[in-house]
């Protein structure tokens, strides 16, 4: 019985420390989700942080670069006849890293001579006429056209020398870029163009126009170009921290038919793979583009939370496994101290129910033992048989020998029987030296039978220091429907039978019921 509760309890127990354990995950599961979540959403706000601030700093260069331009061409509109001294001595201040600002007029076939000699008295130096050749890129003579626009200023920043006098219509790019500007009257701004120097650029274009006051403008006032050119690279990454260069991804395109989704930028740091993706819409004079943002391996590495997610799990994991072994010492402990209440209890039991000297059964357990066994013979009609005995002259012993012989005779001869029975005959103490062995599912013959033979144990085996010790017998088969009192009556004067036919020997009570 001990031991199937403590197999019931082992079972809850595992069924307990599982669900701590469950728990303890289901906790630091929870708390990585809510963790994962935040961290996310800070990630994303520093990438949108990110990306106004870059927004905001390219489109405040490119508006400069409008600006800038505007700025030139109200100077040439207010200037008649402004001479190269006064152009670099204007435009210098405003020419950033790869810029350049250039000016070209529109001049007249007929006004050419004129226009050159002018030049040269102004003190342009190496004024010579001539075009570039579209497909060989060779300067060539001037072709003749009712009008040329004659590069003449030009301000930059690399050694790339071009010289003043090259008409600009022959190049069929920038003679469409101009002439939309000089359609629309506005600044325009060209697609990635490939400037002189080979790089990747944007051509800014303002077209300059005679104002006279009361007077419309009319198409024939075109005074020339001013012209910017900007290194494309420049103007997507100059005066921008490189730490933040290094942190984000960022393409351009047009927004127009001809060039849609062909990115014309790409910066220089690759785009890591990532959901975070930003997109933002630059107008500039004529031209609409989109910025794309993505952030790079270096953006993600530094708001990275791996590391704080590898802490949660594993102090998580620490803490739930602690949690389980400490429920798992208190069940333990707990399991311990029922199983020794059970011991105890055990312990108690068989002291409330055995003769302390000889450790048999007490007279008060016999009797609780006949009445069960009654009952149970009275129910299945099975045999019940009775041996009372009593120690021949004890009193003599202990007066001899001494008490403390006394109580080891009464000991041995209890061990002696035991050894000589079955498991099923119960030995009990009755009285001082009387005893009385119930044998269950036994007739009345073999009992005799058994009695002569625990005689005979006893009368020829000597006991210490005493010798010989005899015992008087009584055996007695219960009478179906016999009370208990009668039933050991019948027994207890078979045995005063015994003894008073002179002691040693075994004597079978009446089968006839007494009282
Ligand atoms: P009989 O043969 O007629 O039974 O004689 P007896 O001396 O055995 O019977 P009696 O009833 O005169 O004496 C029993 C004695 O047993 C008296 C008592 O002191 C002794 N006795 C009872 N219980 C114990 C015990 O636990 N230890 C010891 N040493 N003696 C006991
Ligand atoms: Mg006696
Ligand atoms: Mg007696």
């Amino acid at each position: 019985m001990m031991s199937t509760r403590q197999n019931a309890l082992k079972a809850s127990d595992v069924a307990l420390c599982g669900l701590v354990c469950l728990a303890g995950v289901a906790v630091t599961f929870l708390v990585l989700i809510l963790f994962v979540r935040s961290e996310q959403r800070t990630v994303n706000v520093a990438f949108q942080l990110e990306v106004d601030e870059r927004f905001s700093r390219l489109q405040r260069r490119f508006n400069t670069q409008v600006l800038k331009l505007d700025v030139v061409r109200r100077f040439f509109i207010n200037a008649d006849d402004v001479t190269e001294k006064e152009f670099l001595g204007f435009v210098t201040p405003l020419v950033g890293e790869d810029e350049a600002y250039s000016w070209v007029s529109r001049i007249l076939e007929k006004d050419l001579q004129a226009f050159r000699a002018k030049a040269l008295r102004n003190g342009t130096s190496d004024f010579s006429y001539h075009e570039i050749n579209p497909d060989t890129g060779e300067r060539v003579p001037l072709t003749r056209r009712p009008e040329h626009w004659i590069l003449l200023y030009l301000l930059k920043r690399d050694d790339v020398k071009i010289i003043p006098g090259m008409d600009v219509l022959a190049r069929p790019g920038r003679q469409a870029l101009m002439s939309k500007a000089r359609e629309t009257r506005q600044i325009v701004v060209s697609q990635p163009l490939k400037m002189t120097n080979g790089q990747s650029g944007i051509f800014f274009v303002a077209p300059v126009f005679q104002e006279l006051s009361g007077v419309p403008l009319s198409d024939d006032n075109l005074q020339g170009f001013v012209v910017s050119t900007v290194r494309l690279a420049s103007l997507m990454e100059q005066g921008i921290p490189l730490p933040s260069l290094q942190r984000l991804n960022v393409t351009l395109s047009l927004i127009d038919t001809q060039h849609q989704g062909e990115n014309i930028y790409q910066s220089s740091a690759p785009a890591a793979p990532s959901a975070l993706y930003a997109q933002r819409l630059l107008k500039v004079a004529d031209q609409n583009y989109l910025i794309r943002f993505r952030p790079s391996s270096t953006f993600l590495v530094a708001n990275s939370y791996t590391l704080s997610i590898s802490l949660i799990i594993v102090f998580g994991s620490g803490l739930t496994l602690l949690l389980t072994l400490m429920v798992y010492l208190l069940i333990t402990q707990r399991a311990r101290a029922l199983s020794l209440v059970d011991e105890r209890t055990q312990d108690l039991r068989l002291l409330n129910i055995t003769d302390h000297l000889t450790g048999v059964y007490n007279r008060r357990y016999f009797e609780e033992l006949m009445e069960r066994l009654l009952i149970e013979a009275n129910v299945q009609y099975r045999p019940l048989s009775l041996i009372m005995f009593d120690v021949d002259h004890f009193k003599q012993i202990n007066d001899r020998w001494g008490h403390q012989c006394g109580d080891n005779v009464l000991k041995s001869l209890c061990a002696r029987i035991r050894s000589a029975t079955r498991k099923t005959d119960l030995l009990c103490r009755t009285g001082g030296e009387e005893f009385a062995l119930i044998c269950p599912d036994t007739e009345l013959n073999n009992t005799r039978l058994l009695a002569e033979k625990l005689r005979a144990l006893i009368s020829t085996l000597p006991f210490d220091e005493v010798g010989q010790v005899t015992c008087s017998f009584g055996v007695a088969t219960w009478i179906p429907s016999e009370s208990f009192d009668a039933f050991i009556r019948r027994a207890d004067s078979a045995m005063y039978r015994a003894k008073a036919s002179g002691r040693d020997q075994v004597q079978l009570a009446d089968m006839e019921q007494i009282g």
